[in-house]
């Protein structure tokens, strides 16, 4: 039996007796039904009362070898959308007195392994979701004190009017906010399940979608199985919401199966990369709450993009790098993009005599309001940065991931106890003040004989750093004998068009070095995919230009294991 079932299984039966429900004559546990209509899901799919339960329900023999367990609302993704998603799903619950079950499911090693944001975190969303967050230890507790925005040229710093307003806003690690957050989920009753990756929607003979199936485990290279084999588990759930943060896999694949942007008439989302480090610096230079944010230096006016730097505390500062994956020159290489930036006076004189405790590296959407899809479909919804919620002139998408999550729960749970339809959540969505802070952008490709190479300074090991040292601080860890999780969906691309044509960019984009060009035993240039480097900030999936790589969920557990993000 899978450990995930193991789990479920003890989690199960733990909380079997704390449940208000009164169980049916088929062994299910229903909740109360005050409206005693009958259940609509998405468009027009309805399910039978029974699935009105708070409690699993497993059974085996599904054909695939895979155990399958039932759920009211499976989540997939344990960051500020799908936890705020399930903690507002339980306290309806609570309200209300009726049980739903509610599992997360999260492909990092544990929760907030795989959150990489900054942060300057505007709280409104947390007021709402858990007003007392204060009382309870919340990480939140620096308030952003000073917020300066600089135009750099390579020596110099030209001061501009700050056009953000930070004010009543807070200096966070989201990694550590999603898992006080995790914490919060689970006392209220909801199940994680960190270390396991969704890699599969499941869908009925009508094409809703019906839950998630998370990968087989234990499969080496060659597609045979290892010792340590499990059989993935079917997560059957009446409501699947997707929360994968920015371009999720099964989110993708739901947006392109029911046409989600073309229902809207969105445009295509846009996304930009953000490379980072947590620095330790010296007492005397820090200043817990202090904000800066930069333009200009390092990067071109073709290139959009900027820097920022917050100030934690403990003598964390938290700086990075953000660059829109629109950039034309495919020379550009955004790791040495960021290595360069530190150099400048400014930085190197905050940085220097510190030490770098993290590295990491997450794509974000750029596309703004006009690339939100349609974000329900038949079974469930996408909440958070999945669907594109982050407001990009303000750089910040923690407080609109999570207001999404909370209103798609308010729609789920009626769904779930009044039988109204799902599609409720956009009308809740576009009454809410997500939708007044959304804005546009556009996107465009690059061909590399209108450009000439960059040369990057070499790493001096002090305030710039080569790729592996920076690799070795991402903690980054995968299971060597697995099948690629990257894939190619035409392998003679790279030989064929990215290196003639475009100068091989994804040996350069990637900010872990995954893709490499190496000769062959004939001095040939062939492409080398270095799977276990990955950092898993889905840059590959974006900024290919043939589109000819697929990002797909490795063994769940593997990735990043930031912890100061
Ligand atoms: C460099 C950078 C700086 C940023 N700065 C700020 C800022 O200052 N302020 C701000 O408000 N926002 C900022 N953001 C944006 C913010 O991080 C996002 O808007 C927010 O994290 C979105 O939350 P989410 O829950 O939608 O997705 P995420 O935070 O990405 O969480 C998704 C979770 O789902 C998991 N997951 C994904 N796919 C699967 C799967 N198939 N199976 C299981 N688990 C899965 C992931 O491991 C992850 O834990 C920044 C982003 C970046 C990249
Ligand atoms: S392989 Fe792709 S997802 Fe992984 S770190 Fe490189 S660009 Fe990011």
């Amino acid at each position: 039996m899978g450990r995930l079932l193991s789990r479920i299984i003890c989690i199960s039966r733990s909380r079997a007796s704390r449940s208000r429900s009164v169980s049916p004559p088929n062994g299910c546990s229903p909740f109360r039904n005050p409206g005693g209509l009958s259940r609509v899901w998405g468009s027009g799919l309805s399910r039978a009362p029974w699935f009105l339960s708070g409690a699993r329900t497993f059974s085996s023999g599904t054909g695939s070898g895979r155990e399958s367990i039932e759920y009211d609302v499976v989540i997939v993704g344990a960051g500020p959308a799908g936890l705020s998603a399930a903690i507002r799903l339980k306290q309806l619950c609570r309200e209300r007195d009726l049980d739903l079950s509610v599992c997360v499911v999260e492909k990092g090693a544990e929760v907030g392994a795989h959150i990489l944001s900054g942060n300057v975190f505007e709280p409104r969303a947390l007021n709402e979701l858990l007003p007392d967050w204060r009382n309870e230890e919340a990480p939140v507790d620096v308030p952003v004190l000073s917020d300066k925005f600089w135009y750099l040229t390579k020596d110099r710093t030209f001061a501009l009017p700050c056009p953000f307003n930070n004010r009543g806003n807070y200096v966070i690690s989201l990694s550590q906010l999603t898992r006080w957050m995790g914490v919060k989920a689970e006392e209220l009753g909801v199940e994680i399940y960190p270390g396991f990756a969704a890699g599969e929607v499941l869908y009925d003979s009508n094409d809703n979608v019906v839950g998630v199936g998370t990968n087989d485990m234990g499969i080496s290279k060659d597609g045979s199985k290892k010792e340590t084999f499990q059989h993935g588990v079917e997560l059957k759930g009446k409501l699947t919401l997707l929360a994968e943060g920015c371009r999720g896999s099964l989110s993708e694949k739901i947006i392109s199966k029911y046409n989600l942007r073309g229902k809207v008439q969105a445009q295509h989302q846009t996304y930009a990369l953000g490379i980072k480090e947590v620095w330790e610096i010296d007492e005397s230079k820090h200043e817990p709450g202090a904000v800066l944010h930069t333009l200009g230096w390092p990067l071109d006016h073709k290139t959009y993009g900027g820097s920022f730097v917050y100030h934690m505390k403990d003598r964390q500062v938290s700086i990075g790098l953000v660059i829109a994956l629109n950039y034309q020159n495919p020379y550009l290489n955004p790791y040495e993009e960021f290595q360069k930036f530190k150099h400048h006076p400014a930085i190197k004189s905050l940085l220097e005599g510190g030490t770098v405790i993290q590295y990491g590296a997450r794509t974000l959407n750029e596309g703004g309001f006009q690339s939100i899809p349609y974000p329900v479909f038949p079974g469930g919804a996408i909440v958070g940065c999945s669907a594109g919620f982050l407001n990009v002139p303000k750089i910040k998408g923690t407080h609109t991931a999570m207001k999404s999550g909370m209103l798609a729960a308010e729609a789920a749970f009626s769904v779930l106890s009044e039988g109204s339809s799902m599609v409720v959540y956009y009308d809740f969505l576009r009454k809410s003040w997500i939708w007044e802070e959304l804005k546009k952008a556009r996107n465009y490709r690059p061909v590399a004989k209108l450009h000439t190479p960059i040369e990057y300074p070499r790493a001096d090991g002090i305030l710039s750093f080569d790729v592996p040292t920076s690799l070795h601080r991402s903690n980054t860890n995968h299971e060597h004998d697995q099948p690629a999780h990257l894939q190619l969906r035409d392998p003679t691309i790279p030989e064929l068009v990215n290196l003639p044509e475009y100068a091989g960019p994804e040996s350069r984009y990637c900010p872990a070095r995954v893709y490499e060009y190496v000769p062959d035993e004939n001095g040939v240039l062939k492409l080398q995919i270095n799977a276990q480097n990955c950092l898993h900030c889905k840059a590959c999936d974006i900024k290919d230009p043939q589109q000819n790589i697929e990002w797909t969920v490795p063994e769940g557990g593997g990735g990043p294991g930031y912890s100061v993000m």
